[in-house]
């Protein structure tokens, strides 16, 4: 009989090991376990609080895996695993056995890591989004509704988390929108943080779109003119130093209070610290760091013999927690498999990552790697990061954004169509 190929999560990690695993043996037996029956895409979805796209846009079927690829589906949620029996049961009672298992899970938000902030405020008053869904509609109805001369305040996460230029790009889309239809508003970013990835080039964007200042430590490393302030930035970045690290929230009041003092706001956005999807932890694949480790040369879980964890619930040392790296480890680890099925040796992976992000609408940037194990067995750069350079020309810069919606539909498709 065909294997039989079992995968935790049809997001971009599970969906995308599904599909290439089928392009790979079409007589594999692949069951995708998933809880929702349409998959709402994070990556992109800032672009709804902006009016970009809309919440319908980030909805993906399944429809071609099933019918194109023969990707069997069970909607419900994976509750636990045998790993000596072999079995993955659902809330629903169902019992699947595997040959290989995939697990792709995702994050779980740590809603309780802010004092003052929980599931419930996240859902009804100050909203995430960091998992697309209710809550990016919540938010995008906030932020569109803001009162003339409110303010917004991003919390932005520790380390390590889901999407770094992520909260960054959020804050200067909104900055952009904002100036158009509200051009009297404020938005902070309060960060536990003293950098992120992308920083200088993006702050070399929001200078020039938005008379942004760099803090001083930045600006000999940003290697082009920066334009002086005329007025004060509607955008301000505290990072931790300054004392921006989120301490408390009071969802009554709606302030945040940080290290420096509160910030009282009309919108608040909390992008909280996060882990593993918490099925990881119910079939026991976390460490203390709250993700899981993983063989690096074929993503087997260290702690259960047949079983892979891929995507952002992995520890995958320099690779970021971005779909464009859950999407590589996805499809090294479907060779994996079909060539421990097939009994022979897979090589040596590399992978790589593209993160885009947008300064604004026509203002791209991007971070891109190319990743290998490295001599003290962990996943590191092969070279040095590249990013759009600072001598970009405006044209480039245009394409940057080009390439990033271009990007943006091109990957939906290698996973989902
Ligand atoms: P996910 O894609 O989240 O998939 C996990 C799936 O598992 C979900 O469908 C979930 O329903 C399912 N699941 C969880 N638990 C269970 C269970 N117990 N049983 C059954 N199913 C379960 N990445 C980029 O590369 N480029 C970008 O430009 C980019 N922009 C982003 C912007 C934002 C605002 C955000 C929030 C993220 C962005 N990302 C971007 C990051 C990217 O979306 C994630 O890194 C990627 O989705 C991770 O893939 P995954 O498979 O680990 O998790």
């Amino acid at each position: 009989a065909s294997a039989r190929i079992v995968i935790v999560g049809g997001g971009v990690g599970g969906a995308t090991a599904a599909k290439y695993l089928k392009l790979a043996d079409p007589t594999l037996q692949v069951t995708v376990i998933e809880k929702n029956p349409v998959y709402i895409r994070p990556y992109g979805s800032s672009e709804v609080l902006n009016q970009h796209t809309t919440m319908q846009a980030l909805e993906v079927s399944y429809d071609a895996l099933r019918q194109k690829h023969g990707v069997a589906f069970v909607f419900d949620a994976a509750r636990s695993l045998d790993p000596v029996a072999k079995t993955v049961t659902t809330a629903g009672g169902k019992v699947l056995a595997y040959d290989k298992l995939i697990v792709s899970p995702g994050i779980k938000l740590r809603y309780d890591s802010l004092p003052g902030y929980s599931e419930q405020v996240a859902e009804t008053q100050v909203p995430s989004g960091w998992i697309a869904g209710a809550q990016t509609a919540l938010l995008a109805k906030q932020l569109q509704s803001m009162r003339d001369g409110g303010t917004f305040v991003i919390a932005a996460p520790p380390n390590p988390y889901r999407c770094p230029p992520g909260p960054y790009e959020r804050a200067a889309l909104m900055t952009e929108w904002f100036s158009r239809h509200n051009p009297r508003a404020k938005v902070i970013i309060a960060d536990p943080k003293d950098s992120f990835v992308t920083d200088e080039t993006a702050m070399l964007g929001w200078n020039r779109l938005y008379g942004f200042q760099p803090p001083e430590e930045y600006r000999a490393k940003i290697k082009a003119e920066l334009k002086p302030s005329t007025k004060p930035c509607m955008l301000e970045w505290v990072q931790a130093k300054a004392g921006g690290t989120p301490q408390r929230l009071d969802a009554k009041t709606m302030t945040l209070h940080t290290a420096d003092g509160a910030i009282k706001a009309d919108v608040i956005n909390i992008i909280p610290a996060m882990v593993a999807g918490q099925v990881a932890f119910d079939f026991g694949l976390t460490n203390d760091s709250g993700f899981c480790p993983v063989h690096r040369t074929t993503f087997e879980s260290t702690r259960h013999k047949d079983v892979h964890v891929i995507g952002d619930s992995s520890i995958a040392d320099a690779m970021p927690k971005s779909g464009f790296s859950a999407n590589t480890q996805a499809k090294w680890v479907a060779r994996v498999i079909t060539d421990q099925l097939a009994g022979r040796s897979s090589g040596t992976p590399v992978w790589e990552n593209t993160c885009y992000a947008l300064a604004g609408k026509n203002y791209g940037l991007f971070v891109a790697d190319v990743f290998k194990i490295k001599e003290d067995g962990k996943i590191g750069r092969v070279n040095k990061a590249r990013y759009l350079p600072f001598d970009a020309t405006p044209a480039q810069i245009r394409l940057s954004a080009v390439y990033q919606q271009a990007w943006l539909q091109a990957f939906t498709q290698d996973i989902f169509a």
